[in-house]
């Protein structure tokens, strides 16, 4: 702070493509308004649009159904992003995880879960969490801050381009399934997944239907309402405690939005039917929310609400201040949920051997700079 005058001498350099539009993450509206300010209105946007999001193109040249000159044109104004691949793996199972950067250097994780009936693609909202659930390691992480509506589109988008699966066919695709539950809580980023949604569910480009897209709250109840009105996706609720006294310990955010205020604005949910039901997702932790009596509340308290439950062995990170439950634990709990008529309730780990855990691959990795990082100080220090 201060300095006065002397600030702009120090102001980084403008950036060389801050005229240049991004057009990925505009919506349909905002796209004809940029296209109309060259004088290129009606079918146009229709056509970039499909070129964007049905065929997957990442340049102009690309869009041989448009003349050259204004290929040309489009090529000198705007630019088409692509999130950077930090870092891919794919799991003996088939899942794939992708460390992405942003145009800021920040890292997000986007993961592909392969099963028998469908690819669910799990994407992030936000760099890091406000957050601070205790068992999940993203709300650990210092640096936050919400994703673009192009960011979060740029996941699917660039998932689409590693799976080879461009032009976005609606028959025997390979990602059939998307979730919000990467890093960052989505309603906490709401008009920026509002806006990437719109996109992922247009039917001219990558067309997935909102039953399949399910995002997922650690319950920030005064957005649930708005999020099921106006964009009609799937809710899960990461419940992971029975009692106020327990869930207060392990995800802060209900001192603010207690259970009972989560479970009416579950009721509530926009569309919630026996065929459209919420899930509630339970991170299993021994000996902490994993007993018989846990179970029974569990189902008692959802009683009434269109619900399934996900059962979620903890995913362990370190330094985290728990443990998974045991099998048989966890075995002994989703028998007394079955029995109370909730099918397969399990969620099997997927891609452990490439840590596919919420906020684990993004944290090994800084870990590994760090440890660059302390090296080169040594060195540095040694030969000094
Ligand atoms: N912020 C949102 C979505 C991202 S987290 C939310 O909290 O719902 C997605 C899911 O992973 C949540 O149910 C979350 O509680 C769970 N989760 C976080 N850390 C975990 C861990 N270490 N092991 C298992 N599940 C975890
Ligand atoms: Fe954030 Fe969800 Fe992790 Fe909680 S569980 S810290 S809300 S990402």
């Amino acid at each position: 702070m201060g300095g006065g005058g002397h600030a702009a001498a120090f102001a980084p350099p403008a950036r060389s493509s801050s005229n240049v539009t991004d057009l990925v993450g505009l919506t349909r509206d905002q796209l004809a308004a940029r296209l109309a300010e060259l004088g290129l209105e009606g079918f146009r946007t229709g056509q970039v649009w499909q070129w964007l999001y049905h065929r997957g193109a990442t340049s102009f040249d690309a869009m041989t159904n448009l003349a050259k000159p204004v290929r040309r044109m489009l090529a000198d104004c705007f630019q088409i992003g692509r999130l950077t691949v930090s870092r891919e793996q794919i799991s003996a199972d088939g899942t794939r995880k992708w460390l992405l950067r942003t145009d800021d250097g920040q890292e997000i994780e986007t993961v592909f879960i392969p099963d028998e009936d469908r690819g669910t693609l799990c994407i992030s909202s936000q760099v890091g969490c406000t957050l601070t659930c205790r068992f999940c390691h993203t709300g650990t992480q210092k640096l936050v801050r919400n994703l673009s509506a192009a960011e979060i589109v740029g996941q699917v988008l660039l998932a689409r381009d590693r799976l080879g699966e461009w032009p976005a066919s609606t028959q025997n695709r390979r990602i059939t399934n998307i979730v919000l539950m990467g890093m960052g809580e989505p309603l906490y980023n709401y008009d920026n997944v509002a806006l990437a949604l719109r996109i992922v569910l247009d039917a001219e480009g990558i067309a997935v239907s909102r039953r399949r897209i399910t995002l997922s709250t650690s319950g920030v109840v005064p957005m649930m309402a708005q999020c099921g009105e106006e964009l009609g996706v799937n809710l899960a609720v990461s419940l992971h405690a029975v009692t106020d006294d327990l869930r207060n310990q392990l995800i802060p955010l209900n001192r603010k939005y207690p259970l009972d205020a989560l479970l009416t604005a579950c009721r509530l949910y926009p569309g919630v039917n026996n065929a459209r039901r919420i899930t509630f997702e339970y991170v299993m932790l021994r000996d902490v929310n994993d007993s018989v009596a846990d179970a029974r509340a569990l189902v008692t308290l959802l009683r009434g609400i269109p619900a399934k439950i996900n059962l979620i062995p903890f995913n362990p990170w370190p330094g985290a201040p728990f443990e998974r439950s045991t099998d048989r634990t966890i075995v002994k709990f989703a028998d007394i949920v079955n029995a109370a008529g909730y099918a397969s309730p399990v969620r099997t780990p997927r891609g452990e051997d490439i840590m596919a855990a919420c906020g684990q691959l993004k944290s090994a990795s800084l870990r590994v700079r760090h440890a660059l990082k302390e090296a080169t100080a040594t060195t540095t220090a040694d030969a000094a």
